[in-house]
C-alpha cells in the first residue's frame, strides 16, 4: 500500500515522532492528514495547517472512532510514556496504553480501515537477554520467552500480539515496528518524561549557561544503547508502513554507545568538559540494548544516514533554543511584574 493519496490518521501527533511524522506525511503527498492527540492544541509540539488537528482522548473508545472515521491508514503513535525515570515510576499508566491500541484497534476493523501501523518497542525484549553493556544486538525472536520490561514492554507485547491477531481473525493488515531510542529537535527535553539524550543535552547546556561546570548522570555511565535519529525513523516507518512484513520488526540504530560516550559527545558539542558525578540510585534500565538490523537491511534496504555526533549537534541547537526562549520569558515576566508592583 502506498502512502500517497491515502486519507490518513496520526495519533500521538501532537507528541515527539507523531508531529514529525504529520510533516513529512504533508510533503510528500498524503491526500488528507487527520492528527489526532489528547493534549491541547497549544501544547502539540509541531501543529501543521495542512492536517485535521483535532485534540481527543483515545482512552475513550467513541473517541477512536471520530478519529478513525474516513480514513484508509492508522499511525498509532499515541501512549502514555516517557524516558526511564517515568516508565520505572508510572508502570500502570503504562499499561493504560492498552485502552487507546484496543480501541483503535476495534475502530480501524469497523470503520474498514486498510492498513494499522503500530509504534512498538525495544522494551519488549527479554531481560536476560540486556544483563551485560556488550550486549549481544537484538533479533526480533529474542522478545521471546516473553519477559519484557515491567509495564510498558508488557503492553507494547500484548498490544504486538492483538496487531497479529486482528490481522490473522479480521484482514485489518498490521505493520510493526520496534522503535529504539529515537532522538531529535521537538521532543520532550525536561519535565520528567524526557529521554537520555535530550536529559544529556539539557543537562550540559544548564551547566554551561550557569557555569555549574558539572553533570549528575543517571547509573554508572557504563550502559550501552543505540540512538536513532528522527529523520532515519521517518524513513523506516514509512518503508515498514508500505511493505508485505506482517511481523514485528527492528527500527534502530545499531551504532553502540555508552552513556559515558553519549555526555562526551556532547561535550564537545558544546565546547566545554564537565565534572561528572554518577547517581547509582536512579532509574538506568537495562545494562546493554542494541539493535540487530538484518532483517530490516534485507527485506527494505533500510540502515541509518545520521552520524549520533551530526543528530545530537542539531537535538542540542534546538534543546538551547527552547531553553535561551524560556529564560527571556522568564525574564520578561519578572520584569512585568517589577513594573506592576513599582
Ligand atoms: P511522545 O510522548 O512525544 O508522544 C506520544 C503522544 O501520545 C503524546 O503527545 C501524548 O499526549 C499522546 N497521548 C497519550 N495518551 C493519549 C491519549 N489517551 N489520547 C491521545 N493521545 C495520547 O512520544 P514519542 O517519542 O513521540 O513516541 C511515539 C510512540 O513511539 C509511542 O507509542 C512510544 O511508545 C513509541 N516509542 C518511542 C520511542 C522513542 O525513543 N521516542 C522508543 C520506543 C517506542
Amino acid at each position: 500500500m502506498k502512502l500517497k493519496g491515502q486519507k490518513i490518521l496520526v495519533t500521538g501527533a501532537g507528541g515527539f515522532i507523531g508531529g514529525h511524522l504529520v510533516k513529512d506525511l504533508l510533503s510528500s503527498g498524503a491526500a488528507q492528514v487527520r492528527a489526532v492527540d489528547v493534549k491541547p492544541l497549544d501544547d502539540w509540539y509541531q501543529l501543521l495547517p495542512g492536517a485535521e488537528n483535532l485534540c481527543l482522548d483515545l482512552q475513550e473508545k467513541q473517541h477512536c472512532y471520530t478519529a478513525a472515521e474516513g480514513v484508509n491508514a492508522i499511525f498509532q503513535l499515541a501512549a502514555d510514556m516517557g524516558g526511564m525515570g517515568f516508565i520505572e515510576n508510572n508502570r500502570a499508566l503504562c499499561m493504560l496504553s492498552v485502552l487507546i491500541n484496543t480501541n483503535m484497534l476495534m475502530a480501524a476493523r469497523d470503520l474498514g480501515v486498510q492498513r494499522f501501523f503500530y509504534s512498538s518497542s525495544a522494551c519488549v525484549y527479554n531481560a536476560a537477554r540486556q544483563l551485560t553493556p556488550d550486549v549481544i544486538p537484538l533479533k526480533e525472536e529474542d522478545a521471546y520467552p516473553a519477559m519484557p520490561e515491567d509495564g510498558y514492554g508488557w503492553e507494547k507485547l500484548f498490544s504486538e500480539r492483538m496487531c497479529r491477531h486482528f490481522e490473522e481473525d479480521f484482514g485489518l493488515q498490521c505493520r510493526v515496528a520496534r522503535f529504539h531510542n529515537v532522538y531529535g529537535p521537538h521532543g520532550t527535553w525536561d519535565g520528567g518524561r524526557e529521554k537520555a539524550p535530550a536529559a544529556i543535552c539539557r543537562k550540559v547546556l544548564h551547566a554551561k549557561l550557569t557555569g555549574s561546570h558539572q553533570i549528575e548522570i543517571w547509573g554508572d555511565g557504563r550502559q550501552t544503547r543505540s540512538f536513532m535519529y528522527i529523520d532515519d525513523c521517518l524513513r523506516g516507518i514509512k518503508s515498514i508502513f508500505e511493505s508485505d512484513i506482517r511481523e514485528p520488526i527492528n527500527l534502530g540504530s545499531s551504532e553502540l554507545v555508552t552513556i559515558d560516550q553519549l555526555v562526551s559527545i556532547v561535550e564537545d558539542i558544546a565546547q566545554i568538559k564537565l565534572k561528572r558525578h554518577y547517581n547509582l540510585s536512579a532509574p538506568r534500565g537495562v545494562n546493554g540494548r542494541n539493535s540487530d538490523n538484518a532483517k530490516i537491511l534485507h527485506y527494505l534496504g533500510w540502515e541509518p544516514s545520521t552520524r549520533l555526533r551530526d543528530g545530537l549537534a542539531r537535538t542540542y541547537a534546538w534543546i538551547e533554543s527552547q531553553m535561551l526562549q524560556s529564560q527571556s520569558e522568564a525574564q520578561f515576566q519578572a520584569r512585568a511584574a517589577g513594573e506592576c508592583a513599582a
